[in-house]
């Protein structure tokens, strides 16, 4: 059956300077390694054989009702400021409104130069991309708001990194592409009617009752901050939280040098190209408030007299703060089987947190032993958490089953970085099948099947990644 596309698309009719209309670069030999059925029932997306799905998802064939343009953005990268990024290896082909009626972006990701490549090849290599596949589809499973990958293809054609490694293409499935840094793009250049043609779109399309700029800044400090709380309370590193890799539906976007923490350390950092640590985990929750005043500072050029309008601007960003430690706390207290937290409980979890860094407990399993028991066997000196349970048992007493809400939020398992890695190692060779396994296995992260006992166990000496990479 031929492959159907019920295309939608709405970005496309807006002006001509939000993007470049072409075509991805058709590759040499496409073979596809994996299509999420799943994901293509709620899109509506219908048919096709392999041949057919792989000469789509790599741009040779275009659908019926494509009409694929690169999207223009700005963006801070490492706190300086880009004034013109865009898609430089992606092409949005256009979009689907899914059966639960959500509206998203269908996007290849790697299929060639556009305008916006700059020094870049537009191409992606297997590793980033079954990293990213594996990585989107496991933070779905755990709950968290993220883009998905519908499809990943090998191209037949090798890419130059540091060596020649096979090329691939992800297809990226989100509720949109649009950035903090497609606003600033239009800030910075002073297009005023650009940027108000953009706010009609996302209010549109994400936030119908929303009527204001300062409005539509406070519902994406509100998605920020919990998206942000909960990548800390699943020891989540993004690795590359540049204003243009932040959404305004409050997606996660952009997998990268991304990477799940092992043993507990707020500093930890893994993306080699962050060498001051201004991404590392801990300081995820300083780095959204900032991005989030790069929004305000967009947002406020709609603004019919900026300058009356900047205190009540500087009021909102001075209340993201409170806003993450909020969701922080709400988000913790639920790990340790506390529903409705009080102020106090940030110290309870505080005392745990630093217990477990001095005792390099790991983040996953120590909180899932709060429940399956052996907390304690998690800790250097065990007899460190004895004490700390004491208070933690008098605390959650009279609490309604503490344990069912531990268990749904705490996962057994995670994509943990030397599985990804060795999953990586095996595609290279030809092996998909740790691929397909870890994509199997992480669908059910919170109650796993004994049979992958294996890959919740953390990284040996010899195993662990220090490092990760873009790609
Ligand atoms: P990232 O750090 O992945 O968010 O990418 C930042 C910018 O670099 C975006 O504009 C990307 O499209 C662009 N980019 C990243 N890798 C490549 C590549 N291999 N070829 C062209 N552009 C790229
Ligand atoms: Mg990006
Ligand atoms: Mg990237």
């Amino acid at each position: 059956m031929t492959l159907a596309i019920p295309f939608d698309n709405s970005y496309a009719r807006l002006p001509d300077g939000f993007f470049t209309r072409l075509a991805p670069t058709p590759v040499r030999a496409p073979s596809l390694i994996a299509f999420n059925r799943d994901l293509a029932d709620l899109l509506g997306v219908a048919g096709g054989d392999d041949e057919t799905l792989a000469k789509v998802f790599s741009g040779n064939t275009l659908p019926d009702g494509a009409e694929p343009l690169a999207q223009l953005y700005a963006g801070h990268q490492f706190g300086q400021f880009n004034p013109q990024l865009g898609d430089g290896r992606a092409i949005l082909l256009g979009e689907v409104v899914g059966r639960d009626g959500i509206r998203r972006d269908i996007q290849l990701k790697g299929s060639g130069p556009t305008p916006y490549s700059r020094m870049g090849d537009g191409r992606a290599w297997l590793g980033p991309v079954l990293r990213e596949y594996v990585i989107s589809e496991a933070m779905q499973a755990l709950g968290v708001p993220t883009t998905r990958a519908l499809a990943a293809v090998r191209t037949g054609q090798e890419v130059i990194r540091e060596a020649p490694l096979p090329g691939a293409v992800l297809t990226r499935v989100a509720q949109s592409h649009i950035r903090v840094g497609t606003f600033q793009v239009f800030a910075a250049r002073g297009q005023a009617d650009a940027l108000r043609t953009l706010f009609d779109h996302i209010v549109e399309r994400h936030y119908p009752d929303v009527n204001t700029a300062l409005e539509l800044l406070g519902r994406v400090m509100e998605k920020q901050a919990d998206l942000v709380a909960q990548w800390l309370s699943l020891g989540f590193i993004h690795g590359v939280m540049n204003t243009d890799n932040c959404t305004l539906s409050g997606e996660t976007i952009d997998y990268g040098p991304c990477a799940f923490m092992d043993a507990y350390d707020p500093e930890t950092v893994f993306s080699s190209i962050d060498r001051f640590g201004r991404y590392g985990y801990a300081a995820q929750a300083d780095i959204i408030v900032w991005n989030m005043a790069q929004l305000a500072n967009a947002l406020l050029m709609l603004e019919p007299d900026p300058e009356a309008a900047l205190p009540a601007y500087q009021t909102a960003v001075e209340g993201m703060p409170e806003l993450v430690r909020a969701a922080w706390l709400k988000r913790f207290a639920a790990k340790i089987g506390i529903a409705d937290p009080r102020a106090d409980d940030a110290r309870l979890i505080a005392d745990l947190l630093g217990l477990m860094q001095a005792n390099q407990a790991d983040f996953t399993n120590t909180f899932r032993a709060l429940t399956d028991g052996g907390a304690r066997d998690q800790f250097t000196d065990p007899t460190a958490f004895d004490g700390w349970e004491r208070g933690w048992r008098a605390r959650i007493e009279g609490q309604t089953d503490p344990d069912a809400l531990m268990r749904s939020v705490n996962p057994a398992i995670i994509p943990r970085n030397h599985r990804i890695e060795q999953m990586i190692a095996a595609a290279v060779q030809g092996d998909d099948a740790p691929f397909h396994r870890l994509n199997a296995v992480l669908a059910h992260p919170f109650d796993p099947d004994p049979a992958s006992d294996d890959l919740r166990r953390p990284p040996l000496p010899t195993e662990a990644v220090q490092a990760t990479f873009c790609g």
